[in-house]
C-alpha cells in the first residue's frame, strides 16, 4: 500500500506545498497508521527530521501532549475514513525552543482506483503566523482527495475537475487539459472563460501547448504577444490568451498533453501559480498514467480469457450474465452484449438449465466449489458432454454474490476415451479410473475385485459366420455386461474379445456371483445362428498393500486361462 501511495502521490508534490505535509498508510488496526512521507516544509517549521518520523505513529506529530489530550485518535481517523471527511486538530508540537500549537487538517486520501491508501496531515504553525491567510495546501490536499476518489477510471469528470481548479487555484480565468493526438493538441476539458473551446484542434508545430508538451517545460508566458518561445501573437489573443501558465502532464516515462491556464490580463501570473498548475498537472498525470495502465492491463486480461476455448463467465446470484468471454458469441451465436444481464436459462435453454440446475444451487447456496461433467443439450444442438467448474464469489458477510463458471466441451475428449464399437470405456481411460480405485482400496482397505472375461472361440464365429456376426456377439456381450454390473463397477473393453469388470465395494465371492450371472445367461441364448456364444471370466481380489493394477490383472488373468484350460464357459 505504502509504495502505491508514494507512487501516485508525485514527491515534488509535497515540496511545492508551503505547508507541512505528512502522509501516513491507513493502516487502522492499533497501534495505528504509520508516517510513510513528509515534505521540506514540515522538516522546517517542527525542527523535526524525515528519518525519525517514518514508521513512526502520528501521535509522534502531537508530541508533548499525554495520552488523553491527543487529538488524533484512531477513533477519529477510523471515522474520518469512513465519512470520507477531513477534520480539523489543534495540537502542540515540538520542544525547547521549537514548542509551539498547530493546526492540522486531516484528509483521507485514496488511490487512483478509489481504494483508501492513507491520510495526509496539512499543518500550519499557529500563533505567530498569521491564521488568516488561505492556507492553499489544504485546497490542494482536498482537491487531491477529491480528485481521486469516485470511479477509478472516471477520467472525463478527473480532468474536468483538473481544469477547473487550476483556473481556481491560479486566479485564471480559463483553465484547460489538452491531449496530444497526432500532430495535434486537442481541448479536452475546458473551464471558464474557454468553456466552447471544447475539442478545439492546434498544431502541435507552432502552438504554445505544443511546445510545451514537446520539449517537456512548463511554462509561465507573461505576455503571448511577445513571448519568443511559442510566437502566438494575433491567434491566442482571439481567445482571451494574454498571459498563462502551461504545464506538461508528464507520468514515469510517458506525456499525455498540457494543462493549461490562461488570463486576457498581462502577467496575471507567478511562481506560487505556476507552482499550483504544476502540482495539479502531476496529480492528473498521475491519474492517466494508472487509468492507461489499468486500461491496458485489463484490455490483456480480456484478450487472454476470450482467447481462451472454453466459456468463462461471472453468474450472479439471481442467475444472470455479469461477465462473458468471447467463447459464449461462438458457442450460442448471439453478441456479448445479448448475453449481459440474460438468465442462465434462458440462454441455455431448459433442459440444459435443469440438468446444471442442481450444482449451480449447490455452489450458490454453500459458496463451496463445485465441479461436474454433465451431457447437456443446448437449443438447436446434440448432446454436449461438458465439465464444469464454479468457483463462488463469497463476501466479506458470508453471503455468495455469485459464481466464476468454467464450461469445457468434453464431447470429444468423452468420445476418444470410448470404444467406437461397444460405447464402453476404452482400455486408457479403464486404467486411468482403476488407478484410482485401487488407491482407495490402498488407503482405506476397501474390498475390490477384478473381473476378465474373454469371448469362447471367437476365431470360430468370425471364421464361419462371417466377422460381422463376431462384431455383434461383442456388442451383446458389451451391453450384457453393462446391464448386469452396479453403477459403480467400472467395464470396459479391455482388448479385442476381451472385457474387463473392476467392482469397488466387493469380495471374491461378490464378483464370481457377478461373472456366474453374466456367464450363465450369455449361455443360455442361443444365437440367431443356432449355438449360443460363450464366455470364459477370471475373477481375483485385491489384496495387501503393494498392490497393483498388473498385479490384479495377472492375478485374473491367471484364473482365466484356468477357465479356458477346464474347457471354457465357466467362472474360475
Ligand atoms: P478362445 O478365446 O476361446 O481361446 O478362442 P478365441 O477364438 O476367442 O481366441 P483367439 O485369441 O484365438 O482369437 C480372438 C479372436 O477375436 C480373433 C479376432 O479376430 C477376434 N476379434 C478380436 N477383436 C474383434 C472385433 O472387434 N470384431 C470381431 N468380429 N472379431 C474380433
Ligand atoms: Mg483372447
Ligand atoms: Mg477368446
Amino acid at each position: 500500500m505504502t509504495e502505491q501511495l508514494l507512487e501516485w502521490l508525485p514527491r515534488r508534490l509535497l515540496e511545492h506545498v508551503s505547508d507541512a505535509v505528512v502522509v501516513t498508510d491507513d493502516q487502522l488496526d492499533p497501534p495505528s497508521p504509520h508516517i510513510v512521507d513528509a515534505n521540506d516544509a514540515w522538516e522546517r517549521l517542527t525542527g523535526c527530521k524525515l528519518s525519525d518520523a517514518l514508521g513512526q505513529t502520528p501521535a509522534f506529530l502531537e508530541s508533548g501532549c499525554s495520552a488523553d489530550t491527543q487529538r488524533i485518535s484512531l477513533e477519529r481517523l477510523r471515522q474520518c475514513l469512513e465519512d470520507g471527511r477531513g477534520f480539523d486538530a489543534e495540537v502542540d508540537v515540538g520542544s525547547g525552543g521549537t514548542r509551539g500549537r498547530m493546526d492540522w487538517r486531516v484528509e483521507p486520501i485514496s488511490d487512483p482506483t478509489g481504494m483508501s491508501a492513507g491520510f495526509a496531515f496539512v499543518a500550519r504553525r499557529t500563533g505567530a503566523e498569521s491564521r488568516t491567510d488561505t492556507t492553499n495546501a489544504f485546497h490542494v490536499i482536498h482537491e487531491l482527495r477529491d480528485l481521486l476518489k469516485g470511479q477509478p477510471l472516471d477520467l472525463a469528470r478527473k480532468r474536468q475537475q483538473v481544469a477547473r481548479t487550476a483556473m481556481h487555484l491560479s486566479g485564471a480565468e480559463a483553465g484547460v487539459v489538452e491531449q496530444a493526438e497526432g500532430t495535434e493538441m486537442v481541448y479536452q476539458a475546458v473551464a471558464g472563460a474557454a468553456e466552447g473551446l471544447e475539442a478545439t484542434r492546434l498544431p502541435i508545430q507552432g502552438s504554445a501547448s505544443g511546445y510545451c508538451h514537446t520539449s517537456g517545460e512548463a511554462l509561465l508566458i507573461a505576455d503571448t504577444r511577445t513571448d519568443s518561445r511559442t510566437q502566438l501573437g494575433a491567434q491566442a489573443a482571439d481567445i482571451g490568451f494574454r498571459s498563462g501558465v502551461l504545464v506538461p502532464l508528464v507520468h514515469g516515462d510517458q506525456r499525455f498533453g498540457v494543462l493549461k491556464v490562461f488570463s486576457s490580463k498581462w502577467a496575471a501570473f507567478g511562481q506560487a501559480e505556476r507552482d499550483f498548475v504544476v502540482i495539479l498537472a502531476g496529480l492528473l498525470a498521475a491519474v492517466m498514467y494508472r487509468t492507461r495502465s489499468y486500461e491496458l492491463e485489463a484490455g490483456r486480461r480480456r484478450h487472454l480469457v476470450d482467447a481462451l476455448p472454453m466459456l468463462v463467465a461471472y453468474v450472479d446470484a439471481d442467475r444472470r450474465y455479469r461477465e462473458v468471454n468471447a467463447a459464449y458469441a461462438d458457442w450460442f451465436g448471439q453478441p456479448i452484449s445479448e448475453v449481459l444481464g440474460k438468465s442462465v436459462w434462458e440462454l441455455i435453454g431448459e433442459s440444459a438449465y435443469e440438468r446444471i440446475r442442481p450444482y449451480m444451487d449447490r455452489a450458490l447456496e454453500t459458496g463451496e466449489p463445485v465441479s461436474y461433467e454433465e451431457t447437456v443439450t443446448f437449443p438447436n444442438d446434440h448432446p454436449t458432454v461438458i465439465s464444469v467448474d464454479y468457483a463462488p464469489n463469497v463476501a466479506s458477510d458470508g453471503s455468495v454474490a455469485g459464481v466464476y463458471a468454467l464450461v469445457r466441451d468434453v464431447t470429444k475428449a468423452k468420445a476418444a476415451d470410448l470404444d467406437h464399437l461397444t460405447e464402453l470405456p476404452n482400455r486408457r481411460r479403464f486404467e486411468e479410473e482403476a488407478h484410482r480405485q485401487i488407491e482407495v482400496h490402498r488407503r482405506h482397505g476397501r474390498p475390490l475385485s477384478l473381473i476378465i472375461a474373454d469371448i469362447d472361440h471367437l476365431k470360430w464365429w468370425n471364421d464361419t459366420q462371417g466377422h460381422l456376426i463376431g462384431d455383434r456377439i461383442i456388442k451383446q456381450i458389451a451391453e450384457l455386461l453393462r446391464g448386469q454390473a452396479r453403477a459403480t463397477d467400472l467395464v470396459a473393453r479391455w482388448g479385442g474379445e476381451e472385457f474387463v469388470i473392476l467392482a469397488p465395494e466387493t469380495d471374491l465371492d461378490g464378483a464370481a456371483t457377478l461373472a456366474e450371472r453374466v456367464r450363465a445367461q450369455l449361455a443360455s441364448e442361443p444365437q440367431p445362428e443356432g449355438e449360443a456364444a460363450t464366455l470364459s471370466l477370471g475373477v481375483a481380489e485385491a489384496h495387501g498393500d503393494d498392490l497393483s493394477l498388473r498385479g490384479l490383472i495377472r492375478a485374473a488373468d491367471d484364473a482365466l486361462y484356468a477357465a479356458k484350460d477346464a474347457g471354457r464357459n465357466r467362472v474360475v
